[in-house]
């Protein structure tokens, strides 16, 4: 059965019914347009925003990474990164407090940027795209990084093609009936990936576009109308 919602405006629940993947993200771009992800200057703040990001909004997760950059420790050089490994722990946890849960955050920090100097080199960092499932098993094998971050990680900080699946996209299949509250994250990615061509840029613009879509319309009281992907 058909799940339903109701409008903000309306007294009928909308009846919502599956869509096809390709043809929502051709809808979604033809509304907003490309939307300049991921904001940020560096590969290395790309990758530090995406672990502060964890379980909190982006504005506290930018706040956390300013700080970093007022020491000029996300720059994508040697000495950089030296400067970020070397940052005392109450530092480095003071500076992200206002991403939450900044002790953890600051010790899963070090242990990635270690992990990728020591397998990769000082930054720019670079992975070949015939490794990014060996990547992506080796990253998620990290204490503390799950397949959003990863995927985040490798999809804007590396440029492959992993899809990201979130809140935002999780809601937005089961509010149409494409997916119930036991399916996976890993069944997700391969709805996505199935139905796109294996390309990062989509992959980028499309997990956006469903952030945007989460934020202005498929809130958690839907406003259906004039919402993209209301047929
Ligand atoms: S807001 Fe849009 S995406 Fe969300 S349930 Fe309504 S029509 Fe679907």
């Amino acid at each position: 059965m058909s799940p339903t919602t109701t409008p903000a405006s309306g007294k009928d629940p909308f009846k919502l019914h599956p869509f096809d993947l390709g043809r929502a993200y051709e809808k979604l771009f033809e509304r907003w347009g490309p939307q300049g992800w991921w904001p940020a200057d560096t590969q290395t703040e790309i990758i530090a925003g995406a672990l502060l990001a964890q379980a909190t909004n982006w504005k506290n997760a930018a706040a956390a990474v300013a700080g970093l950059k007022t020491r000029g420790v996300l720059e994508d050089s040697s000495e950089s990164l030296q400067g970020l490994l070397e940052l005392p722990q109450e530092e480095l946890e003071e500076l992200i407090r206002p991403s939450g849960y900044f002790r953890q955050k600051a010790g899963r920090l070090r242990r990635l940027t270690m992990f990728l100097a020591d397998n990769l080199g000082p930054p720019p960092w670079k992975i070949p795209g015939s490794q990014v499932m060996l990547w992506r098993e080796r990253l998620l094998e990290l204490n503390g990084l799950g397949p959003e971050t990863v995927d985040s990680i490798l999809l804007y900080g590396f440029d492959l093609p992993c899809f990201v699946v979130d809140a935002y996209t999780r809601r937005l299949l089961l509010r149409h009936g494409m997916i119930t509250d036991q399916t996976s994250y890993e069944e997700i990615r391969f709805m996505f990936e199935d139905a796109l061509p294996r390309r990062s840029e989509i992959y980028n613009e499309y997990h956006a576009l469903i952030v945007r879509l989460g934020k202005e319309h498929c809130r958690r009281s839907a406003r259906c109308t004039d919402c993209p992907l209301f047929a």
